[in-house]
């Protein structure tokens, strides 16, 4: 099972790690203009989100 926890003091909504999810999880929300994950379930736990992300705004949990 994966947690992943967006540290909305450090996104600042650059969306690099929309590009760098092959799945798509990621999405910009409109008001905030911080990271939003759409649906974990497919996660293929690759941590390219995490890696990708310059600002450490996301850490991932593997449990
Ligand atoms: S771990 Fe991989 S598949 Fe899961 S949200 Fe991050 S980039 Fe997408």
């Amino acid at each position: 099972m994966i947690r992943i926890y967006i540290d909305l003091e450090k996104c600042v909504g650059c969306g690099q790690y929309i590009n760098a999810c092959p799945l798509g999880i990621y999405y910009i929300d409109p008001k905030l203009k911080k990271a939003k994950i759409d649906d974990l379930k497919n996660c293929l736990e690759c941590r390219a989100c995490e890696i990708q992300c310059k600002n450490g705004a996301i850490k991932i949990n593997i449990i």
